[in-house]
């Protein structure tokens, strides 16, 4: 490159300036697909995971700008910062972590949560700050924020996971040590959880199969014990296969809706939730088991599919046929680039023709997604006011 040095350095300095400008621009083209969900039409559970898979951001990338895009969308101010580059998209991220993290502290203590001047304030005392400088600065302003929970992959078999316990688990953490100290006097945290992990998983177990055995004893009931058996084995699998999974988040996504499905299946006859079980106003639910009897060919003749179709209530024999089908994730598949979602959040039984059009509960209706898609699929279904309202 035959150039001289200041014009080298010239060069460089207008293509960080274009660089700014891009990003901003990024920013709020972001913001246009978020609130338009193009996302989740193209199969992705999240925002983040779109930004990552689809548009080839690392994971920190990927979290900066949305964090500056969800700032931006309060405080507007903030792109023209980033853009003539007084601020960096670190320390936005920085202070949108702190913002989330303060409101939800002022929440619980009922204190008043940070204005938008006072936002616009704390934006300005971070320009020009390095990422450390901006950390001291949120400190000072909190010294009680808490870190995040952090996971990172060691090798194959063993994660890293950085918590904050508080005082009341911790004494209930004191206690567990006391109680199993003839058998190991100073178990590490590692050796507690795998006793506190054990002790629940019989437990949540010998619950659920003990719920099962209160069924009647026909032939939905043991087809229900049986599904059980596998579905709890196919989990059983998901979570065997945590260690082999690359990512550490999804691990402990894994792990999270592994204990959060068992405990959901255990509170509810239902195991897993559907739209109109979480709308208290879509209607009253009426339990008609004849419905999955009639599945399985079961069902007395007086008690038909006609008497049953308009019960909201899916047989929980259904629910697992379907949770099995599905092997325990969304079910979305972008229609034409054929992603599918896969996201095992928060998931939730859909009719593919709904239920308020007529649809039913035959199994090859229903469908498990996860809630992000479950909630576009109703906005498609129904339009996104009439959907409103329904949640409303
Ligand atoms: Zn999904």
């Amino acid at each position: 490159m035959k150039i001289s040095n200041e014009e080298l350095e010239t060069l460089l300095q207008n293509k960080v300036a274009e660089e700014r400008k891009i990003t901003v621009e990024i920013i709020q083209l972001l913001e246009e697909v978020s609130r338009r969900r193009i996302y989740l039409e193209r199969g992705y559970g999240s925002l983040i995971e779109y930004c990552i898979k689809k548009l080839g951001y690392s994971e920190s990338a990927a979290y900066r700008r949305i964090a500056a895009m969800r700032v931006a969308k309060e405080i507007p101010q903030v792109t023209e910062a980033i853009s003539d580059g007084r601020l960096n998209l670190a320390n936005v991220a920085q202070a949108h972590t702190f913002f989330r993290k303060e409101e939800k502290q002022r929440k619980e203590k009922g204190t008043e949560i940070y204005s938008v001047p006072e936002k616009m304030e704390i934006l300005q005392n971070l320009e020009r700050k390095t990422t450390r400088e901006a950390e001291k600065v949120l400190l000072e302003l909190s010294p009680n924020t808490l870190p995040d929970e952090k996971v990172r992959l060691l090798d194959a078999k063993h994660t890293q996971v950085n918590l904050v316990l508080d005082e009341e688990l911790m004494t209930k953490l004191q206690e567990i040590r006391d109680l199993i100290s003839h058998k190991n006097p100073h178990p590490s945290y590692a050796e507690l959880i795998t006793i506190m992990a054990e002790l629940s998983l019989e437990k949540l177990r010998s619950k659920r199969m003990a719920s099962l055995k209160t069924q009647s004893n026909t032939g939905a009931g043991v087809a229900a014990q049986e599904a059980l058996t596998s579905d709890v084995a196919a989990r059983e699998d998901l979570a065997c296969n945590i260690v082999q999974q690359k990512n550490p988040a999804s691990r402990v996504a894994v792990r999270e809706n592994l204990a959060s499905d068992l405990a959901s299946q255990e509170s509810s006859a239902s195991g897993v939730s559907t739209r109109e079980n979480l709308s208290s106003k879509v209607g009253s639910q009426k339990k008609i088991a004849c419905c999955i009897a009639n599945q399985l060919g079961t069902a007395p003749k007086s008690e038909t599919m006609a008497e049953a179709k308009r019960s909201r209530y899916i047989p929980a024999a259904v629910r697992r046929r379907v949770w099995l089908r599905s092997l325990g994730q969304c079910c979305y598949r972008d229609p034409l680039s054929g992603q599918k979602c896969s996201s095992k959040f928060q998931l939730q039984i859909e009719h593919r023709h709904p239920w308020a059009k007529g649809g039913d509960h035959r199994i090859e209706n229903l469908e498990i997604l996860c809630s992000a898609h479950n909630h576009l699929r109703a906005v498609q279904q129904f339009g996104e006011r009439n959907w409103a309202s329904l949640e409303n």
